[in-house]
């Protein structure tokens, strides 16, 4: 068994915790609970770690927010793994209690934790040092049962026989946390929840649960059928990859184009050179028809610049006019990108050369 890559990621408008999990010698990675609104961000960063994304799983049909499950699947060519019994259309791997996913030499168990919804899976790590518990179990609490095919008596059977039977430094990680608690164990949940905990029978635990008193989700209406689909929406037909040129998107949160598309297409691109005026004149030179802002000046000559036009910014190494995609994008420019690697790698490809 080879060591595990371990990433925890949150969104936070739905308080989700997204995990990324890899097989560090074969880089096969599964990606669990994934959100609609971060693929870009999840698939940059599995790109940027070198990883082969097997699996996006999901612990249940969410109400709460929308799965990056289908868009993940466009974006990298991952397969979606989810209960056999909720019945959504388009899984590709459905699961059933006992199954295993492997990535590399790595794997996870899936077992049947229903009671939030009757297709609630928690999923095992291989060592069992983590479980993924979805919405069955959370961190000093338990996912609601009064919506979908919540049951409280059911859920109460599976936090206490399927995950309170691992191991007690079994380490726990939700899908939600509203407090920003990041992770727990089966000792402390077993000792300290306080729906569930200690000595609360299934009666203090049923009667917990019935008197929530919570409002009615507020994305349940969008995020069910969604997710009946696996997260094929309209909303994913309308999120596709902007498409006025081969953008690369990095988990740092930038969209970059590659100095030799640049190179080839700059009589129809606005560019704009961040440096100061000695080193647009100097040993890296200049790409040819560029304008020089120098990035202390660009918030101040935004009007010079056209909103609208496909823009690129540029500087020495790519830090620079990273800064200056950020300004320019909250100016309103839509069409924005960073050259990646600046004047460096221009000049490192051998392309033209303004004097
Ligand atoms: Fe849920």
């Amino acid at each position: 068994m080879t060591s595990l890559i371990f990433r925890q990621l949150h969104d936070l408008r739905s308080s989700t915790y997204t995990y990324l999990l890899a097989d560090a010698a074969s880089r096969e990675a599964v990606l669990i609970d994934s959100v609609f609104e971060q693929s870009r961000r999840d698939s940059a960063l599995i790109r940027e770690l070198g990883l082969k994304l097997l699996y996006t799983i999901d612990t249940h049909v969410h109400a709460d927010h929308v799965t990056g499950a289908w868009m993940l699947k466009t974006l990298t060519g991952s397969k979606i793994a989810l209960a056999a019994i909720s019945q959504a259309e388009g899984i590709d791997v459905p699961l059933v209690d006992g199954d295993r996913l492997n990535f590399g030499t790595r794997h996870l168990h899936a077992r049947a934790t229903p009671g939030h919804t009757d297709g609630c899976m928690s999923f095992v790590l291989d060592d069992l040092g983590m479980v993924f518990t979805g919405d069955a179990l959370l961190i000093r609490g338990a996912g609601r049962t009064d919506f979908q095919q919540g049951n409280a008596h059911t859920l109460f059977r599976s936090i206490k026989e399927q995950i309170f039977t691992l191991p007690d430094e079994c380490l726990i990680y939700p899908a939600h946390d509203y407090r920003g608690l990041t992770c727990s164990s089966v000792a402390e949940e077993k000792e300290f929840n306080p729906r569930i905990g200690a000595a609360r029978s299934e009666r203090d635990f049923v009667g917990y649960m019935e008197n929530l008193g919570l409002p009615h989700p507020k994305q349940i209406d969008v995020a069910v059928p969604a997710n009946m689909r696996c997260g094929h929406t309209e909303l994913a037909d309308k999120a596709r990859e902007p498409e006025w040129a081969p953008l690369r998107y990095t988990y740092a949160g930038i969209n970059e184009v590659d100095p030799d598309w640049v190179a080839d297409h700059r009589q129809e691109l606005q560019i704009v050179d961040v440096r100061e005026t000695s080193e647009y004149t100097g040993i890296l030179g200049h790409i040819p028809g560029s304008n020089l802002i120098p990035l202390p000046q660009l918030s101040a000559q935004l009007q010079t610049l056209d909103k609208a036009a496909p823009t690129v910014a540029v500087c020495r190494s790519g830090a620079r006019s990273a800064q200056a995609v950020t300004m320019l994008e909250k100016a309103g420019f839509e069409k924005v990108a960073n050259l990646a690697g600046g004047m460096i790698n221009w000049n490192n490809q051998r392309l033209p050369i303004g004097s």
